[in-house]
């Protein structure tokens, strides 16, 4: 079954219609499990616009089931309530946006009644990183960062002190890496998943882009002029033609191509990417290779230990 996910900017009432479309034409190319992201930054949840969506996604999920990821800027969190109330049916996993208003003990009294995903930081720099970070761990959810990304400096530095820290809580970057390293299965990260295909996105301006992170140079088109085809046209074709030409490259020639599928296609500094992504992997896997010799129950970050109990739990063997 292929996975795809529709990320979907600031949803207004007015575009319930385009957007039951969309869902219809992913789900439509049949074995799709969907996965529907709302990124909310600015738009007021009110319960107009959670009855629209909840509308929306029944539409459709009458006949496909998929689940629902939503994004919700922290000021309206506890309205998710009302959404979870309507679409019951369905998976919901949430990602916070935290700001400095908020308490830790908040989301700790919370997490559980709400089923809390993780927490999204946005962050300026390393430093404001690092403090935000150090605060919201104790609340014990996943961490991730969005608008900055850590130098590969940056990155290393902060695995040395996370791997060794008796009260780690997972930071996404890390858990994806590791989990992929470990279990084999894909990374979430759409650089070193192969995204062709994976994604629909649509912005605020009406826009739509193949592309996770809506690059540029991967707008389909926009919702205001006439679309013949919903899901794909030359520019994505064109974009398709080059990942696979990419990915054969990489299959040959790339010890991580396992690991990795080929990265970004449309990244224009892939080359950096690459020796960046060859040093993580690497130092990663030095420190899985000797905790492995020794006791699962002495690592000292807590991650680490309960993932690796529960691959054991699950009869994963590391031995060949
Ligand atoms: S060469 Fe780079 S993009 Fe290709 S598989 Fe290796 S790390 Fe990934
Ligand atoms: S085009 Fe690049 S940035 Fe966009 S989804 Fe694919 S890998 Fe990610």
């Amino acid at each position: 079954m292929k996975r795809k996910t529709f990320i979907i900017e600031e949803y207004e009432i007015e575009i319930q219609e385009t957007v039951q479309k969309l869902i219809a034409a992913i789900v439509k190319e049949g074995d799709i499990d969907l996965m529907i992201r709302l990124k909310y930054y600015h738009t007021p949840l009110t319960r107009r616009l959670i009855d629209s969506i909840a509308d929306t996604i029944k539409a459709v999920g009458k006949e496909h089931e998929f689940v629902v990821d939503i994004v919700l800027e922290t000021d309206q969190w506890k309205k998710i309530k009302q959404l979870r109330r309507k679409l019951n049916q369905y998976s919901i996993s949430l990602d916070l946006k935290v700001s400095d208003g908020l308490q830790v003990k908040e989301i700790a009294h919370y997490k559980k009644k709400l089923l809390l995903d993780k927490i999204m930081l946005s962050c300026k720099d390393y430093d404001t990183f690092y403090q935000s970070y150090h605060r919201w761990k104790t609340a014990g959810l996943s961490i991730a960062l969005e608008e900055y990304e850590l130098t590969l400096k940056e990155y290393l530095q902060f695995f040395e002190e996370w791997i060794h820290d008796p009260k780690a809580t997972w930071f996404v970057p890390f858990e994806d890496i590791i989990s992929c390293m470990m279990t084999g299965v894909p990374a979430g990260i759409c650089e070193h998943s192969s995204c062709m295909g994976k994604y629909l996105y649509l912005d605020q301006n009406k826009k739509v882009y193949f592309c996770a992170k809506k690059r540029e140079n991967t707008q389909m088109y926009s919702l205001t002029e006439n679309v013949p085809d919903l899901l794909y046209n030359e520019i994505y074709d064109n974009a398709l033609g080059m990942a696979i030409e990419k990915r054969n490259q990489c299959a040959e020639e790339c010890e991580l191509f396992g690991l990795c599928r080929g990265g970004c296609p449309l990244d224009e500094k892939l080359a950096e990417a690459c020796g960046e992504y060859i040093q993580k992997v690497s130092r990663i896997g030095e420190f899985i290779e000797k905790e492995i010799v020794n006791s699962f129950t002495d690592i000292e970050n807590p991650c680490m230990r309960q993932f690796y109990l529960s691959l054991i739990a699950y009869g994963f063997r590391f031995s060949q």
